[in-house]
Protein backbone atom coordinates (compact mmCIF):
# COMPACT_ATOMS: atom_id res chain seq x y z
CA UNK A 1 0.00 0.00 0.00
CA UNK A 2 3.02 2.41 0.56
CA UNK A 3 5.01 1.33 -3.00
CA UNK A 4 3.17 4.42 -4.87
CA UNK A 5 4.68 6.65 -2.56
CA UNK A 6 7.94 6.02 -2.57
CA UNK A 7 8.70 8.85 -5.42
CA UNK A 8 8.45 11.21 -2.56
CA UNK A 9 11.31 9.97 -0.80
CA UNK A 10 13.65 12.50 -2.31
CA UNK A 11 12.42 15.32 -0.14
CA UNK A 12 14.20 14.01 2.95
CA UNK A 13 13.92 16.81 5.82
CA UNK A 14 16.58 19.36 6.18
CA UNK A 15 17.49 18.41 10.09
CA UNK A 16 17.37 15.58 12.11
CA UNK A 17 15.58 16.57 15.59
CA UNK A 18 17.65 16.36 18.29
CA UNK A 19 15.60 15.07 21.85
CA UNK A 20 15.77 17.37 24.80
CA UNK A 21 15.44 16.13 28.22
CA UNK A 22 15.22 12.27 27.85
CA UNK A 23 14.70 10.91 31.15
CA UNK A 24 17.49 8.22 32.88
CA UNK A 25 16.40 5.11 31.81
CA UNK A 26 16.12 2.26 34.82
CA UNK A 27 17.72 -1.27 34.16
CA UNK A 28 14.38 -2.26 32.32
CA UNK A 29 13.91 0.28 30.69
CA UNK A 30 17.50 0.39 29.28
CA UNK A 31 17.41 -3.25 28.04
CA UNK A 32 13.57 -2.74 26.38
CA UNK A 33 15.45 -0.12 24.38
CA UNK A 34 18.52 -1.58 23.37
CA UNK A 35 16.46 -5.15 22.41
CA UNK A 36 13.84 -3.24 20.39
CA UNK A 37 16.71 -0.79 18.69
CA UNK A 38 18.74 -4.13 17.92
CA UNK A 39 16.28 -4.82 15.47
CA UNK A 40 15.97 -0.97 13.69
CA UNK A 41 16.69 -2.78 10.30
CA UNK A 42 14.01 -5.71 10.38
CA UNK A 43 10.75 -6.92 11.05
CA UNK A 44 10.04 -7.57 14.79
CA UNK A 45 6.64 -7.79 16.65
CA UNK A 46 7.85 -6.67 20.28
CA UNK A 47 4.73 -6.60 23.32
CA UNK A 48 5.79 -4.13 25.78
CA UNK A 49 3.81 -5.40 28.89
CA UNK A 50 4.70 -2.86 31.71
CA UNK A 51 2.26 -1.30 34.68
CA UNK A 52 0.54 1.86 34.90
CA UNK A 53 3.33 4.31 35.64
CA UNK A 54 6.08 1.85 34.35
CA UNK A 55 7.30 3.89 32.10
CA UNK A 56 6.62 2.33 28.80
CA UNK A 57 6.08 5.74 27.23
CA UNK A 58 10.11 7.03 27.98
CA UNK A 59 11.03 3.64 25.77
CA UNK A 60 8.76 4.69 22.87
CA UNK A 61 10.37 8.23 22.79
CA UNK A 62 13.69 6.55 23.22
CA UNK A 63 14.02 4.26 20.58
CA UNK A 64 11.44 6.95 18.58
CA UNK A 65 14.97 8.94 19.28
CA UNK A 66 16.96 6.35 17.35
CA UNK A 67 14.59 5.67 15.07
CA UNK A 68 14.63 9.98 13.59
CA UNK A 69 18.17 10.14 14.21
CA UNK A 70 18.20 7.17 11.00
CA UNK A 71 16.46 10.34 9.17
CA UNK A 72 13.62 7.55 9.16
CA UNK A 73 9.60 7.99 10.34
CA UNK A 74 7.97 7.09 13.09
CA UNK A 75 4.32 6.17 13.28
CA UNK A 76 2.10 6.05 16.75
CA UNK A 77 -1.06 4.93 17.32
CA UNK A 78 -3.16 5.85 20.53
CA UNK A 79 -6.72 4.28 21.02
CA UNK A 80 -8.46 7.36 21.50
CA UNK A 81 -8.47 11.27 19.75
CA UNK A 82 -8.89 12.74 23.93
CA UNK A 83 -5.23 11.12 24.68
CA UNK A 84 -3.60 12.83 21.46
CA UNK A 85 -2.91 16.30 22.96
CA UNK A 86 -1.41 14.67 26.03
CA UNK A 87 0.73 12.46 24.25
CA UNK A 88 1.43 15.28 21.12
CA UNK A 89 2.71 17.75 24.38
CA UNK A 90 4.92 14.80 25.87
CA UNK A 91 6.42 14.24 22.18
CA UNK A 92 6.51 18.02 21.32
CA UNK A 93 8.63 18.60 24.51
CA UNK A 94 10.89 16.03 23.81
CA UNK A 95 11.25 16.48 20.19
CA UNK A 96 10.88 20.18 19.85
CA UNK A 97 12.62 20.53 16.12
CA UNK A 98 10.55 17.68 14.94
CA UNK A 99 7.53 17.77 12.75
CA UNK A 100 4.99 15.82 14.65
CA UNK A 101 1.37 15.84 12.72
CA UNK A 102 -1.15 14.03 14.33
CA UNK A 103 -4.32 12.49 12.22
CA UNK A 104 -8.01 11.49 13.69
CA UNK A 105 -11.51 12.43 13.21
CA UNK A 106 -11.63 15.44 15.44
CA UNK A 107 -9.14 17.65 13.00
CA UNK A 108 -10.74 19.66 10.43
CA UNK A 109 -10.51 18.54 6.93
CA UNK A 110 -7.93 21.12 5.66
CA UNK A 111 -5.97 19.84 8.81
CA UNK A 112 -6.06 16.53 7.44
CA UNK A 113 -5.11 16.57 4.52
CA UNK A 114 -2.43 19.09 5.24
CA UNK A 115 -0.54 15.95 7.68
CA UNK A 116 -1.45 13.19 5.80
CA UNK A 117 0.31 14.78 3.07
CA UNK A 118 3.23 15.97 5.32
CA UNK A 119 3.30 12.42 6.68
CA UNK A 120 2.88 10.88 2.75
CA UNK A 121 5.87 13.60 1.55
CA UNK A 122 8.33 11.73 4.26
CA UNK A 123 8.32 15.49 5.81
CA UNK A 124 6.50 14.34 8.56
CA UNK A 125 8.75 12.97 11.45
CA UNK A 126 6.32 11.42 13.71
CA UNK A 127 2.63 10.65 13.07
CA UNK A 128 0.39 10.48 16.13
CA UNK A 129 -3.27 9.20 15.31
CA UNK A 130 -5.83 6.32 15.89
CA UNK A 131 -6.71 3.94 14.02
CA UNK A 132 -7.31 5.44 10.62
CA UNK A 133 -3.89 6.39 10.86
CA UNK A 134 -2.09 2.97 10.80
CA UNK A 135 -3.13 3.41 6.65
CA UNK A 136 -1.06 6.95 6.30
CA UNK A 137 1.27 6.72 3.57
CA UNK A 138 5.28 7.02 5.52
CA UNK A 139 8.11 6.46 2.81
CA UNK A 140 10.45 6.70 5.44
CA UNK A 141 8.67 4.19 7.77
CA UNK A 142 11.44 3.59 10.73
CA UNK A 143 9.00 1.93 13.36
CA UNK A 144 5.62 1.87 14.32
CA UNK A 145 4.00 1.96 17.84
CA UNK A 146 0.94 1.30 19.31
CA UNK A 147 -0.10 2.33 22.79
CA UNK A 148 -2.86 0.40 24.96
CA UNK A 149 -2.68 -2.28 22.43
CA UNK A 150 -5.38 -4.55 23.87
CA UNK A 151 -8.23 -1.11 23.67
CA UNK A 152 -11.42 -2.23 21.69
CA UNK A 153 -11.25 1.12 19.63
CA UNK A 154 -8.79 0.01 17.63
CA UNK A 155 -11.15 -2.81 16.08
CA UNK A 156 -13.18 -0.50 13.80
CA UNK A 157 -16.94 -1.44 14.05
CA UNK A 158 -18.85 0.22 11.22
CA UNK A 159 -18.13 -0.92 7.25
CA UNK A 160 -15.30 -2.19 6.58
CA UNK A 161 -14.56 -3.89 9.68
CA UNK A 162 -10.80 -4.53 10.56
CA UNK A 163 -8.29 -4.49 13.32
CA UNK A 164 -5.58 -1.84 13.30
CA UNK A 165 -3.36 -3.55 15.65
CA UNK A 166 -3.86 -6.39 13.31
CA UNK A 167 -2.91 -3.83 10.12
CA UNK A 168 -0.08 -2.49 11.98
CA UNK A 169 1.61 -5.50 12.06
CA UNK A 170 0.59 -6.50 8.69
CA UNK A 171 2.53 -3.46 8.13
CA UNK A 172 5.46 -3.47 10.17
CA UNK A 173 6.21 -6.87 8.72
CA UNK A 174 6.18 -5.79 5.21
CA UNK A 175 8.46 -2.93 5.59
CA UNK A 176 10.28 -4.69 7.47
CA UNK A 177 10.11 -2.54 10.72
CA UNK A 178 9.80 -3.16 14.09
CA UNK A 179 6.61 -2.67 15.80
CA UNK A 180 5.86 -2.31 19.43
CA UNK A 181 2.73 -2.87 20.92
CA UNK A 182 2.36 -1.81 24.59
CA UNK A 183 0.08 -2.89 27.22
CA UNK A 184 -0.76 -3.23 31.11
CA UNK A 185 -3.16 -5.56 30.33
CA UNK A 186 -2.14 -6.72 26.60
CA UNK A 187 -5.20 -8.76 24.82
CA UNK A 188 -4.98 -11.86 24.85
CA UNK A 189 -4.58 -12.69 21.47
CA UNK A 190 -1.07 -10.87 21.92
CA UNK A 191 -0.07 -12.45 24.96
CA UNK A 192 -0.84 -15.52 23.37
CA UNK A 193 1.39 -14.57 20.31
CA UNK A 194 4.31 -14.05 22.74
CA UNK A 195 3.49 -16.64 25.00
CA UNK A 196 3.90 -18.99 21.21
CA UNK A 197 6.94 -16.84 20.58
CA UNK A 198 5.51 -14.78 17.47
CA UNK A 199 6.00 -11.63 19.36
CA UNK A 200 9.20 -11.17 21.75
CA UNK A 201 7.92 -10.12 25.04
CA UNK A 202 9.63 -7.40 27.15
CA UNK A 203 8.15 -7.37 30.73
CA UNK A 204 8.61 -3.46 32.80
CA UNK A 205 7.91 -4.87 36.22
CA UNK A 206 8.97 -2.00 38.33
CA UNK A 207 7.22 1.55 38.26
CA UNK A 208 9.78 4.19 37.14
CA UNK A 209 8.35 6.86 39.26
CA UNK A 210 10.66 6.82 42.04
CA UNK A 211 9.17 4.73 45.03
CA UNK A 212 5.60 4.97 43.38
CA UNK A 213 4.22 1.49 44.38
CA UNK A 214 0.93 -0.16 42.37
CA UNK A 215 -2.17 0.79 43.99
CA UNK A 216 -4.01 -1.25 47.03
CA UNK A 217 -7.20 -2.91 45.82
CA UNK A 218 -9.73 -3.63 48.19
CA UNK A 219 -13.24 -5.36 47.74
CA UNK A 220 -16.14 -3.86 49.48
CA UNK A 221 -19.21 -6.71 49.53
CA UNK A 222 -22.35 -5.29 48.50
CA UNK A 223 -24.49 -8.15 50.12
CA UNK A 224 -27.22 -7.19 52.73
CA UNK A 225 -24.91 -3.96 53.56
CA UNK A 226 -26.50 -0.45 54.56
CA UNK A 227 -26.26 1.32 51.54
CA UNK A 228 -27.05 4.79 50.21
CA UNK A 229 -27.84 5.50 46.95
CA UNK A 230 -25.87 2.50 46.00
CA UNK A 231 -22.60 3.40 48.11
CA UNK A 232 -21.97 1.09 51.04
CA UNK A 233 -21.51 3.05 54.58
CA UNK A 234 -17.69 1.92 54.44
CA UNK A 235 -16.88 3.28 50.88
CA UNK A 236 -18.59 6.46 52.35
CA UNK A 237 -16.41 6.72 55.53
CA UNK A 238 -13.20 5.86 53.26
CA UNK A 239 -13.99 9.03 51.17
CA UNK A 240 -14.84 11.43 53.73
CA UNK A 241 -11.71 10.90 55.39
CA UNK A 242 -9.73 11.57 51.65
CA UNK A 243 -11.53 14.41 51.20
CA UNK A 244 -10.65 15.44 55.21
CA UNK A 245 -6.99 15.03 54.19
CA UNK A 246 -6.85 17.13 51.31
CA UNK A 247 -7.13 14.42 48.65
CA UNK A 248 -9.07 14.20 45.74
CA UNK A 249 -11.51 11.02 45.09
CA UNK A 250 -12.89 9.38 41.95
CA UNK A 251 -15.93 7.84 41.88
CA UNK A 252 -15.85 5.46 38.68
CA UNK A 253 -19.27 4.36 37.05
CA UNK A 254 -19.64 3.27 33.59
CA UNK A 255 -23.52 4.29 33.29
CA UNK A 256 -24.62 7.50 32.30
CA UNK A 257 -27.66 9.53 33.18
CA UNK A 258 -29.35 9.57 36.00
CA UNK A 259 -30.62 5.75 36.20
CA UNK A 260 -30.57 2.46 33.29
CA UNK A 261 -34.57 2.59 33.34
CA UNK A 262 -37.38 4.03 34.99
CA UNK A 263 -40.23 1.38 36.64
CA UNK A 264 -43.76 1.16 37.83
CA UNK A 265 -43.77 -0.83 41.48
CA UNK A 266 -47.07 -1.42 40.59
CA UNK A 267 -47.43 -3.74 37.63
CA UNK A 268 -43.67 -4.02 36.85
CA UNK A 269 -43.51 -1.94 33.88
CA UNK A 270 -40.35 -0.92 32.45
CA UNK A 271 -39.91 2.16 29.80
CA UNK A 272 -38.09 0.29 26.83
CA UNK A 273 -37.32 1.98 23.66
CA UNK A 274 -39.91 1.67 20.52
CA UNK A 275 -37.05 0.63 18.16
CA UNK A 276 -34.85 -1.33 20.39
CA UNK A 277 -34.80 -4.17 22.51
CA UNK A 278 -33.40 -2.14 25.08
CA UNK A 279 -34.51 0.27 28.33
CA UNK A 280 -34.81 3.46 27.99
CA UNK A 281 -32.49 5.41 30.37
CA UNK A 282 -33.31 8.73 32.69
CA UNK A 283 -32.08 12.16 32.34
CA UNK A 284 -33.22 13.43 34.81
CA UNK A 285 -32.56 17.32 34.22
CA UNK A 286 -33.45 17.34 30.64
CA UNK A 287 -36.49 15.31 31.82
CA UNK A 288 -36.31 12.86 29.11
CA UNK A 289 -35.96 9.26 28.39
CA UNK A 290 -33.08 8.02 25.99
CA UNK A 291 -32.24 5.40 24.04
CA UNK A 292 -28.25 5.28 24.21
CA UNK A 293 -28.00 2.86 21.08
CA UNK A 294 -30.29 4.66 18.99
CA UNK A 295 -30.79 7.88 20.25
CA UNK A 296 -34.66 7.69 20.34
CA UNK A 297 -36.30 10.03 23.29
CA UNK A 298 -39.36 11.23 24.97
CA UNK A 299 -40.21 13.17 27.71
CA UNK A 300 -40.97 11.44 31.37
CA UNK A 301 -44.42 10.11 31.44
CA UNK A 302 -46.29 11.59 34.47
CA UNK A 303 -48.09 8.19 35.47
CA UNK A 304 -47.16 4.61 34.32
CA UNK A 305 -48.46 4.27 30.40
CA UNK A 306 -49.82 0.74 31.16
CA UNK A 307 -51.79 1.22 34.84
CA UNK A 308 -51.67 4.86 35.37
CA UNK A 309 -49.61 4.57 38.80
CA UNK A 310 -48.31 8.00 39.74
CA UNK A 311 -45.42 6.37 41.40
CA UNK A 312 -43.11 5.66 38.84
CA UNK A 313 -39.22 5.04 39.80
CA UNK A 314 -35.80 5.07 38.42
CA UNK A 315 -33.93 1.84 38.92
CA UNK A 316 -30.14 2.05 39.53
CA UNK A 317 -27.62 4.52 39.45
CA UNK A 318 -26.14 6.46 36.79
CA UNK A 319 -23.54 9.36 36.99
CA UNK A 320 -26.19 11.92 37.33
CA UNK A 321 -27.86 10.42 40.05
CA UNK A 322 -24.49 9.71 41.73
CA UNK A 323 -23.73 13.53 41.36
CA UNK A 324 -27.10 14.20 42.90
CA UNK A 325 -26.22 11.88 45.74
CA UNK A 326 -22.66 13.04 46.44
CA UNK A 327 -24.01 16.81 46.52
CA UNK A 328 -26.34 15.76 49.37
CA UNK A 329 -24.06 13.69 51.35
CA UNK A 330 -20.68 15.53 50.52
CA UNK A 331 -21.94 19.45 50.44
CA UNK A 332 -18.49 20.76 51.08
CA UNK A 333 -16.77 19.04 47.95
CA UNK A 334 -16.53 20.92 44.67
CA UNK A 335 -17.98 17.94 42.59
CA UNK A 336 -17.04 17.27 38.95
CA UNK A 337 -19.00 15.03 36.98
CA UNK A 338 -17.18 13.97 33.32
CA UNK A 339 -19.15 11.73 30.81
CA UNK A 340 -20.31 11.79 27.76
CA UNK A 341 -23.49 13.85 28.27
CA UNK A 342 -21.59 16.97 29.56
CA UNK A 343 -18.12 16.52 27.63
CA UNK A 344 -19.71 16.59 23.76
CA UNK A 345 -18.56 20.34 23.27
CA UNK A 346 -15.10 20.99 21.81
CA UNK A 347 -12.35 21.51 24.32
CA UNK A 348 -14.87 20.70 27.11
CA UNK A 349 -13.25 17.96 28.12
CA UNK A 350 -9.56 19.54 28.51
CA UNK A 351 -11.43 22.14 30.28
CA UNK A 352 -12.77 19.90 32.94
CA UNK A 353 -9.27 18.21 32.81
CA UNK A 354 -7.53 20.97 33.64
CA UNK A 355 -9.55 22.18 36.57
CA UNK A 356 -8.69 18.45 37.69
CA UNK A 357 -5.22 19.41 37.27
CA UNK A 358 -5.61 22.58 38.98
CA UNK A 359 -7.66 21.25 41.96
CA UNK A 360 -10.43 23.19 41.62
CA UNK A 361 -12.04 20.09 41.97
CA UNK A 362 -11.72 17.28 44.71
CA UNK A 363 -14.62 14.51 44.13
CA UNK A 364 -15.10 13.41 40.34
CA UNK A 365 -17.60 11.02 39.01
CA UNK A 366 -16.48 9.01 35.79
CA UNK A 367 -17.09 6.85 33.24
CA UNK A 368 -14.86 4.67 31.47
CA UNK A 369 -13.50 8.42 29.48
CA UNK A 370 -11.60 9.08 33.43
CA UNK A 371 -10.39 5.74 32.69
CA UNK A 372 -8.34 6.05 29.94
CA UNK A 373 -4.15 7.43 30.35
CA UNK A 374 -5.14 11.27 32.22
CA UNK A 375 -2.66 11.75 35.06
CA UNK A 376 -3.68 13.89 38.45
CA UNK A 377 -1.16 13.89 40.76
CA UNK A 378 -3.29 14.54 43.59
CA UNK A 379 -5.52 11.57 42.85
CA UNK A 380 -5.42 8.64 45.70
CA UNK A 381 -8.48 6.98 45.76
CA UNK A 382 -10.98 5.44 43.18
CA UNK A 383 -14.13 3.76 43.99
CA UNK A 384 -15.60 1.69 41.73
CA UNK A 385 -19.57 1.21 41.36
CA UNK A 386 -21.36 -1.54 39.51
CA UNK A 387 -18.07 -3.91 38.84
CA UNK A 388 -19.52 -6.84 37.96
CA UNK A 389 -21.35 -6.10 34.65
CA UNK A 390 -18.59 -8.08 32.99
CA UNK A 391 -18.61 -11.36 34.92
CA UNK A 392 -21.84 -12.52 33.37
CA UNK A 393 -21.31 -10.89 30.13
CA UNK A 394 -22.63 -13.19 27.32
CA UNK A 395 -19.45 -11.86 25.64
CA UNK A 396 -16.57 -14.28 26.17
CA UNK A 397 -14.31 -11.20 26.30
CA UNK A 398 -16.26 -10.02 29.15
CA UNK A 399 -13.81 -10.89 31.70
CA UNK A 400 -10.38 -9.67 29.96
CA UNK A 401 -12.30 -6.33 29.29
CA UNK A 402 -13.21 -5.71 32.75
CA UNK A 403 -9.59 -6.87 33.94
CA UNK A 404 -8.06 -4.25 31.83
CA UNK A 405 -10.83 -1.61 32.69
CA UNK A 406 -10.33 -1.98 36.56
CA UNK A 407 -6.98 -2.24 36.69
CA UNK A 408 -6.84 0.90 34.21
CA UNK A 409 -8.80 2.49 36.22
CA UNK A 410 -6.51 1.75 39.48
CA UNK A 411 -4.10 2.97 37.74
CA UNK A 412 -4.95 6.46 38.41
CA UNK A 413 -4.60 6.40 41.88
CA UNK A 414 -1.47 8.00 43.65
CA UNK A 415 0.87 8.24 40.38
CA UNK A 416 2.62 10.84 42.94
CA UNK A 417 4.90 8.73 45.03
CA UNK A 418 1.95 7.73 47.44
CA UNK A 419 0.60 4.40 47.41
CA UNK A 420 -3.30 4.63 46.14
CA UNK A 421 -5.99 2.73 47.17
CA UNK A 422 -8.96 1.64 45.15
CA UNK A 423 -12.46 0.49 46.84
CA UNK A 424 -14.10 -2.05 44.13
CA UNK A 425 -17.93 -2.54 45.56
CA UNK A 426 -19.47 -5.91 44.29
CA UNK A 427 -22.50 -8.57 44.73
CA UNK A 428 -20.35 -11.51 44.04
CA UNK A 429 -16.71 -11.09 46.49
CA UNK A 430 -16.31 -14.41 46.44
CA UNK A 431 -16.34 -14.71 42.37
CA UNK A 432 -12.74 -16.10 41.68
CA UNK A 433 -12.09 -13.34 38.94
CA UNK A 434 -11.79 -11.33 42.16
CA UNK A 435 -9.15 -13.31 43.80
CA UNK A 436 -7.26 -13.08 40.42
CA UNK A 437 -7.98 -8.80 40.22
CA UNK A 438 -6.34 -8.41 43.79
CA UNK A 439 -3.18 -10.48 42.78
CA UNK A 440 -2.76 -7.61 40.36
CA UNK A 441 -0.92 -10.60 38.71
CA UNK A 442 -2.35 -9.91 34.93
CA UNK A 443 0.44 -12.48 33.69
CA UNK A 444 -1.58 -15.53 35.80
CA UNK A 445 -5.17 -14.16 34.81
CA UNK A 446 -3.73 -14.55 31.28
CA UNK A 447 -2.65 -17.80 31.23
CA UNK A 448 -5.59 -19.21 33.14
CA UNK A 449 -7.84 -17.40 31.15
CA UNK A 450 -6.14 -18.64 27.48
CA UNK A 451 -6.13 -21.92 29.07
CA UNK A 452 -9.83 -21.66 29.72
CA UNK A 453 -10.22 -20.49 25.62
CA UNK A 454 -7.87 -23.36 24.50
CA UNK A 455 -10.40 -25.75 26.24
CA UNK A 456 -13.56 -24.29 25.19
CA UNK A 457 -12.28 -23.53 21.43
CA UNK A 458 -12.43 -19.77 21.79
CA UNK A 459 -10.08 -17.59 19.78
CA UNK A 460 -7.37 -17.20 19.56
CA UNK A 461 -7.74 -21.30 19.29
CA UNK A 462 -10.14 -21.14 16.11
CA UNK A 463 -10.79 -18.63 13.84
CA UNK A 464 -14.48 -17.13 14.31
CA UNK A 465 -16.54 -15.26 11.21
CA UNK A 466 -19.75 -13.80 12.45
CA UNK A 467 -22.63 -13.15 9.76
CA UNK A 468 -24.77 -10.61 11.05
CA UNK A 469 -28.34 -9.87 9.22
CA UNK A 470 -30.77 -6.91 9.65
CA UNK A 471 -34.02 -6.75 8.16
CA UNK A 472 -37.28 -4.62 9.36
CA UNK A 473 -38.97 -8.27 9.06
CA UNK A 474 -36.46 -10.67 11.54
CA UNK A 475 -37.55 -14.17 8.95
CA UNK A 476 -36.16 -12.55 6.33
CA UNK A 477 -33.07 -11.69 8.23
CA UNK A 478 -33.21 -15.49 9.19
CA UNK A 479 -34.04 -16.87 5.78
CA UNK A 480 -30.89 -14.94 4.54
CA UNK A 481 -28.72 -16.47 6.87
CA UNK A 482 -30.32 -20.10 5.99
CA UNK A 483 -29.16 -19.53 2.38
CA UNK A 484 -25.58 -18.56 3.43
CA UNK A 485 -25.91 -21.94 5.93
CA UNK A 486 -26.88 -23.67 2.65
CA UNK A 487 -23.98 -22.56 0.46
CA UNK A 488 -21.56 -22.95 3.26
CA UNK A 489 -22.81 -26.12 4.42
CA UNK A 490 -20.19 -29.18 2.95
CA UNK A 491 -17.02 -25.50 3.28
CA UNK A 492 -13.82 -28.17 4.18
CA UNK A 493 -13.00 -27.63 7.96
CA UNK A 494 -16.00 -25.65 8.87
CA UNK A 495 -18.71 -25.62 11.75
CA UNK A 496 -21.62 -23.63 11.80
CA UNK A 497 -24.19 -23.44 13.89
CA UNK A 498 -27.82 -22.62 13.27
CA UNK A 499 -28.56 -18.52 13.00
CA UNK A 500 -29.88 -16.78 15.80
CA UNK A 501 -31.35 -13.72 17.13
CA UNK A 502 -28.67 -11.13 18.43
CA UNK A 503 -28.22 -10.82 21.91
CA UNK A 504 -29.67 -7.26 20.99
CA UNK A 505 -32.47 -8.07 18.79
CA UNK A 506 -34.06 -5.27 17.90
CA UNK A 507 -31.64 -2.14 17.17
CA UNK A 508 -33.10 1.22 15.58
CA UNK A 509 -36.55 -0.84 14.07
CA UNK A 510 -34.39 -3.41 12.54
CA UNK A 511 -34.42 -7.67 13.41
CA UNK A 512 -31.11 -8.90 13.97
CA UNK A 513 -30.19 -12.29 13.49
CA UNK A 514 -26.59 -13.87 13.78
CA UNK A 515 -25.04 -17.12 11.95
CA UNK A 516 -21.72 -18.08 13.65
CA UNK A 517 -18.72 -19.82 11.05
CA UNK A 518 -16.13 -21.56 12.52
CA UNK A 519 -12.71 -23.47 12.07
CA UNK A 520 -9.50 -24.57 13.84
CA UNK A 521 -7.13 -22.59 11.67
CA UNK A 522 -7.75 -19.47 9.56
CA UNK A 523 -7.28 -21.25 6.28
CA UNK A 524 -10.45 -23.16 5.94
CA UNK A 525 -12.68 -20.09 7.24
CA UNK A 526 -11.51 -17.49 4.86
CA UNK A 527 -11.60 -20.14 2.27
CA UNK A 528 -15.33 -20.92 3.07
CA UNK A 529 -16.21 -17.57 3.44
CA UNK A 530 -15.01 -16.54 -0.39
CA UNK A 531 -17.88 -18.94 -2.04
CA UNK A 532 -20.16 -16.17 0.11
CA UNK A 533 -19.11 -12.88 -1.16
CA UNK A 534 -21.08 -12.59 -4.20
CA UNK A 535 -23.85 -13.26 -2.01
CA UNK A 536 -23.21 -10.07 0.38
CA UNK A 537 -22.26 -8.03 -2.30
CA UNK A 538 -24.87 -8.39 -4.44
CA UNK A 539 -27.90 -5.65 -3.81
CA UNK A 540 -30.53 -6.75 -1.40
CA UNK A 541 -33.40 -4.17 -0.41
CA UNK A 542 -34.35 -6.07 2.14
CA UNK A 543 -31.56 -7.29 4.13
CA UNK A 544 -28.61 -5.47 5.30
CA UNK A 545 -25.62 -7.87 5.83
CA UNK A 546 -22.40 -8.04 7.60
CA UNK A 547 -19.39 -9.85 7.97
CA UNK A 548 -17.07 -9.42 11.10
CA UNK A 549 -14.28 -11.82 10.99
CA UNK A 550 -12.73 -11.96 14.68
CA UNK A 551 -15.68 -10.61 16.20
CA UNK A 552 -15.20 -8.89 19.10
CA UNK A 553 -18.95 -9.78 20.24
CA UNK A 554 -20.31 -12.83 19.51
ZN1 LIG B 1 -47.85 0.34 36.04
ZN1 LIG C 1 -33.32 2.56 20.65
Amino acid sequence: MDAGWVAFTETLPDAIPLPVGAAEANAEQASAIALIDGQHASFAAFLLFGITGSGKTEVYLQTIAACLSRGQQALVLVPEINLTPQLEARFRARFPSARIVALHSGLSDKERVLNWLSASRGEAHIVLGTRLAVFTPMPRLGMIVVDEEHDASFKQQEGLRYSARDAAVYRAHQRQVPIVLGSATPALETWHNARQGRYRLITLQHRAVGGAMPPQIEIIPMHRAKVVEGLHQATLNIMRDHLAAGQQVLVFINRRGYAPVLSCGECGWLGECKRCSAKLVLHLKERRLRCHHCGYEEVIPNACPDCGNQDIRPLGQGTQRIEAALETLFPEAKILRIDRDNTRRKGSLQEMLRQVSAGEANLLIGTQMMAKGHDFPALNLVVVLNADAGLFSVDFRGEERMYAQLLQVAGRAGRAGTQGRVLIQTGYHDHPFYGQLLAQDYAAFADAQLDERRSMQLPPFAAYALLRAEAEDGALAKAFLQQLQAVLADAAGVQMFDPIAATMQRKAGMERWQLLVMSDTRHPLVNALKRIAPMLEARNNKVRCILDVDPIEM
